[in-house]
C-alpha cells in the first residue's frame, strides 16, 4: 500500500480546492490524519490521478502558494519561506508580493525557532570536556580539575594524571611523548600543531599571545585573529573566547551584539561558559526568564560560579 503515503496532503486537496486563494494553514494534516481511512482515501479522489508516482511526499501540510493559491506538482515546486518553514511559495514573485502581509507572522515564527533551537540545543558538554583516558567529564573551571598537554592537545583528568605518575610515567599520560621541559620546547610544540591546523592549538596559540606567554609578546589583536581561525576550524572554546573579545572590546571593536551572536553558537554546541555569559547577559536586561533558562542549562553541566 505505498500509495497511501500520499493519503496526508492529498486528502486536503479537496477543501483546498474550494478555498485556494485564502492562506489559511490550519491544522489539515493532523485533520485528514484522524479521518478513518477510507474516508481519507475517499476524500484523495481524483487527487490520485495526480499522484500516481506513488512517491511519499516528505513535506506535511498545505501544498499550496501562500500568494496565488497554485497547487504544487511536478511541474509547479513549492518552496518553504526560509526564514518561518510555514508558508510555501511557487516563486519569488509571489514570495515578494506577499511579504508585507506575510512579515509580522515570519518574525514570530522564525524568532521562536531560533528560541526552539537555542534552549534545546547544547544540552550535552563538548567533545574537549572529558578526559580521554577515563572518559567522564572534567569538571568545571577545567584548568582547575585537569592537565593539558600541548603534545597531543588533551586535556586529561587530575585522576588519571596522578594515576600514571604513581605508576612513575612522566610522559603525557595520553600520548607518551616525553613533557617538554622548558617554555620554548612548549612553544615550538604548539606551533608543530598549529602548522598542522589544529583548532585546540590554534586557540592555545592564542591564549599565549593574549597573556604574553612563552617569551611571546602580548599582542591581543593577534590572540583575536587565532581565535577567529580556531573557531572556523570548529573549536567551541575559540568561539567563546572570540565572543569575550568582543564582549570586552579586547583586540577588537567592541561589539556586544556580535559577542552574543558567538556566544549562542558556541552556547548550542555546548559551550557551558558561552551559555552562562548568555545568562548573565538576558540577566543584565532584566530578562529574567530567559536568563534563568540559560543558567538552568549551565548549571547542569558544572558551572558553579555566577560571574
Ligand atoms: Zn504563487
Ligand atoms: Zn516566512
Ligand atoms: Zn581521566
Ligand atoms: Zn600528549
Amino acid at each position: 500500500m505505498p500509495c497511501s503515503l500520499a493519503a496526508g496532503p492529498a486528502a486536503g486537496g479537496t477543501s483546498e480546492s474550494s478555498e485556494a486563494t485564502t492562506t489559511t494553514r490550519g491544522a489539515r494534516g493532523p485533520v485528514a490524519a484522524t479521518q478513518p481511512k477510507s474516508e481519507a482515501l475517499k476524500a484523495q479522489g481524483i487527487e490520485d490521478l495526480f499522484h500516481s508516482s506513488c512517491v511519499p511526499i516528505v513535506d506535511e501540510g498545505d501544498e499550496v502558494c501562500a500568494n496565488c493559491g497554485k497547487h504544487g506538482s511536478d511541474i509547479v515546486k513549492l518552496k518553504h519561506c526560509n526564514a518561518c518553514r510555514i508558508v510555501k511559495y511557487c516563486g519569488v514573485d509571489c514570495q515578494k508580493a506577499h511579504r508585507k502581509q506575510h512579515k509580522k507572522a515570519c518574525r514570530k515564527r522564525a524568532a521562536e525557532l531560533k528560541d526552539e533551537q537555542l534552549y534545546s540545543q547544547g544540552h550535552e558538554r563538548p567533545e574537549g570536556s572529558f578526559c580521554p583516558i577515563c572518559t567522564l567529564p572534567i569538571p568545571l573551571p577545567m584548568h582547575e580539575h585537569s592537565v593539558f598537554n600541548v603534545c597531543c592537545m588533551k586535556r586529561i583528568c587530575h585522576g588519571c594524571d596522578f594515576a600514571a605518575k604513581r605508576r612513575g610515567m612522566f610522559d603525557c599520560s595520553f600520548c607518551r611523548t616525553p613533557l617538554p621541559e622548558t617554555d620554548a620546547d612548549m612553544l615550538v610544540m604548539i606551533q608543530a600543531r598549529v602548522k598542522k591546523k589544529d583548532p585546540e592549538a590554534i586557540g592555545n596559540l592564542a591564549e599565549r599571545y593574549c597573556g604574553g606567554m612563552l617569551g611571546l609578546q602580548k599582542n591581543v589583536r593577534r590572540a583575536v585573529d587565532l581565535w577567529q581561525e580556531a573557531a572556523e576550524l570548529g573549536s567551541t572554546k575559540a568561539l567563546g573566547q572570540l565572543g569575550a573579545a568582543y564582549y570586552d572590546g579586547r583586540g577588537v571593536q567592541e561589539n556586544k551584539a556580535k559577542a552574543v551572536e558567538l556566544w549562542t553558537k558556541a552556547a548550542v554546541q555546548g559551550q557551558v561558559e558561552s551559555r552562562h555569559k548568555l545568562g548573565c547577559c538576558e540577566g543584565e536586561r532584566g530578562n529574567y526568564d530567559r536568563a534563568a533558562r540559560h543558567f538552568m542549562i549551565s548549571a547542569k553541566n558544572g558551572v558553579q560560579r555566577l560571574t
